[in-house]
């Protein structure tokens, strides 16, 4: 069965959308146009229809992405759209079509992946000439389906709506989420694979972005030796995604080096900003790498809690812990190796490349002091003073379980006096602590030892204490996306009541605001979700 085409629309911002499909105008097609798994060659996507599903419910929409396409807030609220972003119906200018990509799994070649259980419906280019590709993530099966069934469920789509609008709002570079819809089917997962399958409600998150490619899609050809087709994604890429760097005709080699200069820059400012809020990816594989430098694909992401920089909250990961906290500056280099290797025949020297590499390493250092200096209220990273500094703060976070959000966030309140006893001097963070009643005297007299230090390191800068509460505040955010909150928005959207999931949406829209009337969602993880799989425990099954 397939989508209907729609040819009459009651609502007149979605009969206004203006679609101009340049990837798949552009792009090699797969000519095989049938839904079947297969291996496809030479071939940027493959054509192919979204399912339809029975009965299509509006959960929640961001009223700020329909913005960008020019949608008004009501059309999102009409049959019309629900039926629509369930992939039950097709707008007549709406190209639908999966893309072929591959991807390093954990450290491994895992040949085609491709888009298993994402189709695209096109591009918008809105009224400020902006592009924007719509995907439907959980719309059925596609070619690059391989085993599993080209569907979502519910909490999985939960989170990647609410953490991808919440990312947003914090600054950080993401792809957006215009809406979550149920589909009024259920859909069978086996959460933690371990032989207990469960029906879930089934969910489509309609996704957007000025481009889906990842480092996969480039990767693909240069495996299998398609060199013709890989230059002209590349090409494509520059002139339609890095239109500053100003192509016209061929594209010479100095333009290509220029290109993964900049997604070198761009990969290591989106990687400082997980590290400045928190976010641990969960599965920083390839084909999980935007070339935009966008954070793509939320799966079994996290946030900290208790600053652990060994953690990841993937247990499909556990063991190795490949992708926890602090390793993600390194694998985001080892996965920037990857696509080098992968555009290599087009520039044919290693040298130049190298030096692309290296400055991925220099701006991610150069962008993390940066980042510490403005989250700890300095006017600038002195590293005589501030190496030492940061190094000793990261051992204190993790003397006891203290809360990431918390700490930064009432480090803030702290002001420069003299004669301050340890006891007193702690005051202001106690609510950072998990276990405050397990603060031994000497971990007192360490994390006090080093408030004093900072202190007198902030007394140099000579900012009023006002002018670095403000400083600090605009990074460190009061409210995110908490593990435990969007477990608690799931139980309630599982149970049929979507408000919890549009009161989060609402409150991650303003993170560094106080919004004292919302003060419980910035508390720390409760005991209770400790332990429960969904708050600290994830697996890639969604
Ligand atoms: P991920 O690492 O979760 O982004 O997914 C890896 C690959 O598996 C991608 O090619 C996805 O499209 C595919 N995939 C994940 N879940 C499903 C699913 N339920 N149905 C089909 N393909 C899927
Ligand atoms: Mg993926």
């Amino acid at each position: 069965m397939k989508a209907n085409i729609t040819k009459q629309l009651a609502d007149s911002s979605l009969a206004a959308l203006n679609f101009d499909n340049c990837f798949v105008r552009e792009l090699p097609a797969d000519p095989d146009s049938s839904n079947q798994l297969r291996q496809v060659h030479r071939a940027c996507y493959s054509r192919v229809q979204p399912t339809p599903v029975a009965a299509p419910q509006l959960v929640a929409f961001a009223a700020e992405v329909a913005q960008l396409l020019n949608l008004e807030s009501a059309a999102c609220e009409g049959e019309e759209f629900a039926q629509i972003f369930a992939g039950n119906q097709l707008l007549p200018d709406m190209d639908p079509y999966a893309c072929c990509y591959g991807g390093h799994q954990f450290g491994n070649w895992a040949g085609q992946l491709g888009d298993g259980r994402a189709i695209n419906l096109g591009e918008i280019v809105n009224q400020q000439d902006e592009r924007w590709a719509l995907q439907l993530k959980g719309a059925g099966p596609t070619p690059y389906s391989r085993r599993a069934d080209g569907l979502a469920v519910l909490r999985s789509s939960v989170r990647e709506f609410l953490c991808s609008e919440a990312m947003h709002h914090l600054g950080v570079p993401t792809t957006r989420a215009l809406s979550l819809l149920l589909t009024g089917e259920q859909v069978t997962r086996d959460m933690f694979y371990d032989g207990h399958p469960k029906e879930e409600p089934g969910a489509v998150v309609c996704r957007v972005a000025p481009s889906f490619t990842r480092f996969g899609s480039f990767q693909i050809f240069t495996w299998r030796n398609e060199i013709e087709q890989l230059r002209q994604l590349v090409d494509y890429t520059i002139r339609t995604d890095f239109p500053h760097l100003g192509i016209h005709g061929d594209v010479s080699v100095t333009v290509y080096l220029q290109w993964f200069e900049e997604i070198c820059r761009r990969t290591a400012e989106m990687i400082v900003h997980w590290m400045r809020v928190g976010f641990v990816h969960g599965v920083m594989n390839t084909d999980n790498m935007s070339i935009l430098g966008l954070t793509i694909d939320y799966g079994p992401y996290g946030w900290l809690e208790d600053y652990n920089p060994d953690w990841t909250p993937n247990t499909t990961d556990a063991q190795g812990g490949r992708y926890r906290f602090g390793n993600q500056p390194q694998i985001a280099l080892w996965n920037l190796v990857q696509l080098a290797n992968a555009i290599y025949p087009l520039i044919q020297e290693a040298e130049p490349l190298e030096a692309a590499l290296q400055l991925y390493s220099d701006s991610y250092q150069q962008g993390w002091q940066e980042m510490m200096a403005q989250k700890l209220g300095l006017k600038k990273f002195e590293p005589a003073t501030d190496l030492l500094l940061t190094a000793e703060l990261d051992k204190v976070l993790q003397m006891v379980e203290t809360d990431m959000t918390i700490f930064y966030r009432k480090l803030a309140d702290l002001v420069p006096t003299d004669d301050q006893d340890d006891d007193s001097l702690l005051i202001p963070l106690l609510d950072a602590f998990y276990k405050p009643e397990d603060l031994t005297e000497q971990h007192k007299g360490q994390i006090s030892g080093w408030l004093r230090t900072y202190l007198e390191r902030v007394a140099q800068d000579g900012l009023s204490n006002t002018e670095r509460l403000q400083q600090m505040n605009s990074v460190n955010p009061k409210y995110v996306l908490r593990n435990y909150l969007a477990q608690l928005a799931i139980d309630k959207a599982e149970a049929g009541d979507h408000s919890l999931v549009n009161e989060l949406l609402q409150v991650l829209r303003h993170p560094y605001a106080e919004q004292p009337e919302n003060e419980k969602f910035a508390r720390k993880r409760p005991e209770w979700a400790r332990h429960r799989a969904g708050c600290s425990m994830l697996s890639c099954s969604s």
